[in-house]
Formats: C-alpha cells, structure tokens, sequence
C-alpha cells in the first residue's frame, strides 16, 4: 500500500484517500517530542517492547508527552533532572496494548447464546433471530459496551467489523460513533449500504463519513478506516465494487473467508478462482479466518500479499477448525489475531486468545516448539498492528508510537516475563490500561465511563428486543 500515512488528506478529490486520513487530525503528530517537566516517566525492570528484533525485556524506564507520545526509551535508571510525574512500576510487566484485528463489538450484548452450533447455527440465533428487532441507539450501546470490555481485558487497539444488521443504515452508523465515545483505538471497518442504488451514492456515504470524522476537533480514537467486504456472500458483482474501491480510496478490505468448514468445502473454496480475477488479491487484502485452505489458494494469496487475522478462541468456539499457521507462516503470509465477535469469542480476552491457539497447535503436533511465547505475544500486537497498517503508531512501544500500555502485575515469581504473560496472566492481572497516555481502566474501573449504568441500558435493551422478537412469533 502507498505510504501515505501522514500527509494531509483533507482534500477528498485526491485520487487516493490515505487510509489513515485521521492521523492528519492528531496535532502532535509523530514528531519526536523533547522530553519535558510535565510528561509521565514509568520505571520497570520488565518493559517488554515488543518491537520488531527485540527478545529480551528492557530494565529500564519509559518517557511519554502529556500529549501520548512515547519520547524515549531506556535502559537503565532515570536522572533526577529528567522531571516529570515518575510512575514506579518495579516489579511488573509493562507491555504494548493487544491489538485484535478482527471484532464486532456490539456482539458483547449476546454472548453464550447457541452454544452448541456452528457458524451458521449461531448466526441464525443471533443476526438473523434478532437483528430485525433492534432500535435507534441499541447499536451504539452495545457496541459501546463491547469496545469497553476490550479495554479492560488490555486490547487498546481494534478493527472492528461493524456489521449491519439493524434495520436502518443509521443504527449501523451508531457503531462508529460508540466507537468514537469509547476511547479505545479503533479502525472502522465499513460496509458500504446496499440499499442505496448506486455505487457512485455508496461511496459517496463512505466519503461523507470520512469527512465528517476529519473535521471533528482531534484528537480522537480512530486510527482509520476500512471496507468490510460482503459482496463474496451477496454477489461477485458487489464483491468486485467493494474491490475497486478499496483500491480506489486505497483502503484495506477485510473478509470473512474460508471460516466454516462445511461451507468452505462446499463454496468458500469455489470462489478463489472469481476472487482473483482482475486483480481482485492485493496486499490491502485481508483474510478474517481462513482456516480451510489448500495449498495453491494460501500460496496464491501469500504471493499477492494477502494477509490474515487468525481467531483462535472464535475458531474452536464455533468448532470452525484449526488454522495451520506453522505452514501458513512457511508460505510467507502475515499473520494477526483477532478475538473476533464478543459472541463468538463470548470473553474478548487475548490472554485466553494466545493460549487457546497457541495450545491447539502444540496438541496436533505434540511439540512445544510450534509456537513461542514470545512469538505468539507479537502476533497479538505488532504483527497484528502489521497487518492493519497501523503499526507505526501502535503494536509496540518505540519512540514517537502512542503510549498505549499495560501494566500488569504478575501472578508469580517471573522467570521469563514473556511467558508470564502467555502462559500464566489474565485479565484480572492487569493493574491499569492506557491509551495515548491516558489512564483508561484501574483494577477494573473506567476512568471514564459509568459501566454500572452501561450494563442496566444494555440489559433493558436486550430485554426489549428478546419480547419484541418472541411476540413477533
Ligand atoms: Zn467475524
């Protein structure tokens, strides 16, 4: 993809749209700051950057602006003239925000409905049960409520899929803004209205949303946009406007493919051949799932640069199948996680995320050197951030990043912190959770949000929708 990530974009008629058109909003931009008397300076003897090449925890100290920005990274102990509020975190683990690729967030309303199905069972008891019934603000509630559980279980940065299942594109649009109020990084995966009648007004909805985003006073959570394709289940005809858009506006354009496996063997597969038409696999490609493929469709999209965000607690959940990702890494494809909807993940923990993948795929192949700690902690950060394309403000904790962190206080003696994290922390062990500098959660508590009248709304809502629907029949 172009890097076009922080040039000014306000002018909508350019040729192509940076996809990361908000960061023009972010004032302080990326410009290393000059440390200052009034930033933060965190001290730990565990810092796990998480930076590409990095595999040993930093004993050191953290400066970041008021402003968010990481200034400085160091190893060693601060001088008394550096100033700033001092945050001493000896002892804990001080570690980059998960970023989950793959989400749809108002889901967290739903979760442990139709334990005993697969995808399409589920989807039947959900979307299609209860999507008729939802109201003007459910769509924002829940949502809302799911970006928050996300940030108390330590994801500071997310893609959420938002779906359009409500029976107004208004109600869907009440995504974007729960999003907006949340706090939590986010990039806005969008699905282009097809009640409209024509591609010229779907894209012009786009652009209106993208515009009207730029101009709201920053800094705010979005990180971007993309395209949630739906045309591969409605129609090659919508697939192939999607495409052309995305490449267009040069966004990336996340789908679901190759997810259950009865439907994968039965048409999922089939459509590789139409997908790659004329042009149709690109590196702004992004495969949510794809767990059934064979080997010319993961080698075709490998070397198209396709890329794909793995959802293991979805995956064994709704008994969708293990990804071989030992042999899609061989085949060079990039690799993020995503904890997926909060209904199909039910808890959006990546600590539960990490050790369910990890550990499948040390049970099929008997062998602990499948997959590391520490390589399985970066898939849910910087790689997963990789594939989204935000990883030069988010995914690791480098100079002029976000300071997006946790710090979590481990459960036990620490022998090697990355493990601790992967194999031996929950979320109940996160001390804190912060986003652009800001302290977002603390032992649970929004710093922000009022989560007791959050859950009475939500729950009133749900109610509302499961009578409406039960007297429906
Ligand atoms: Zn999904």
């Amino acid at each position: 993809m172009s890097p076009l990530r922080y040039k000014l974009c306000l002018d909508l008629c350019m040729k192509k749209i940076c996809k990361v058109l908000l960061s023009s909003l972010f004032f302080y931009s990326v410009a290393v700051a000059e440390p200052t008397m009034d930033g933060y300076l965190i001290r730990s003897n565990y810092i796990l950057t998480m930076a590409k090449g990095s595999a040993e925890p930093l004993d050191g100290y953290i400066q970041f602006s008021k402003e968010g920005l990481i200034v400085d990274i160091v190893k060693g102990e601060p001088s008394e003239t550096l100033g700033g509020t001092v945050i001493d975190a000896r002892g804990k683990i001080i570690m980059p925000g998960f970023v989950s690729g793959h989400n749809h967030l108002w889901q967290r309303a739903f979760r442990g409905l139709a334990s005993d199905q697969e995808l399409y069972g589920w989807l039947k008891s959900l979307h299609w049960t209860f999507g008729d019934f939802f109201q003007d603000g459910d769509m924002y509630n829940f949502t809302l409520y799911g970006a928050l559980d996300q940030l108390a279980n330590g994801i500071t940065t997310t893609l959420n899929h938002s779906q359009n299942v409500a029976p107004t594109y208004d109600q869907y649009i009440e995504q974007f803004e729960a999003e907006m109020a949340a706090g939590q990084h986010f990039i806005f995966s969008y699905v282009l209205d097809e009640n409209e009648p024509s591609p010229a007004i779907r894209k012009s909805k786009l652009l209106s949303l993208i515009d009207d985003t730029s101009r709201r006073p920053g800094p705010h959570a979005c990180l971007g946009f993309g395209l949630h394709g739906t045309g591969i289940y409605r129609g090659m005809d919508f697939h192939r406007e999607e495409v052309n858009l995305a490449k267009e506006l040069d966004l990336d354009m996340q789908i679901h493919y190759l997810e259950e496996k009865a439907e994968s063997l039965r048409n999922g597969q089939k459509k590789f051949e139409s997908m790659a038409e004329k042009g149709g696999l690109w590196d702004g490609l992004v495969y949510a799932h794809f767990i059934h493929a064979t080997d010319e469709i993961l080698e075709t999209s490998a070397k198209a640069g396709v890329k794909m965000i793995w959802n293991p607690l979805s995956n064994g959940r709704l008994a969708s199948g293990l990804a071989d990702i030992p042999r899609y890494l061989s085949a060079g494809l990039e690799i993020g996680m995503g904890v997926d909807g909060s209904a199909s993940g039910d808890v959006c923990d990546p600590f539960q995320n990490m050790r369910m993948g990890m550990y499948a795929l040390r049970m099929k192949d008997s062998n602990a050197a499948v997959m590391s700690s520490i390589d399985i902690l970066r898939m849910h950060t910087l790689k997963t951030a990789q594939v989204l394309e935000v990883d030069d403000r988010v995914g690791s904790l480098e100079q002029g990043k976000f300071a997006d962190f946790l710090i979590i206080q481990p459960a036990a003696p620490v022998f090697d912190p990355y493990s601790t994290i992967v194999l031996a922390t929950s979320a109940n062990d996160i001390e804190s959770v912060w986003v652009r500098g800001q302290k977002m959660v603390e032992s649970g508590k929004y710093s922000n949000h009022d989560m007791v009248a959050i859950k009475r709304e939500v729950a009133r809502r749900v109610a509302r929708i499961v009578s409406d629907q039960a007297g429906n029949n």
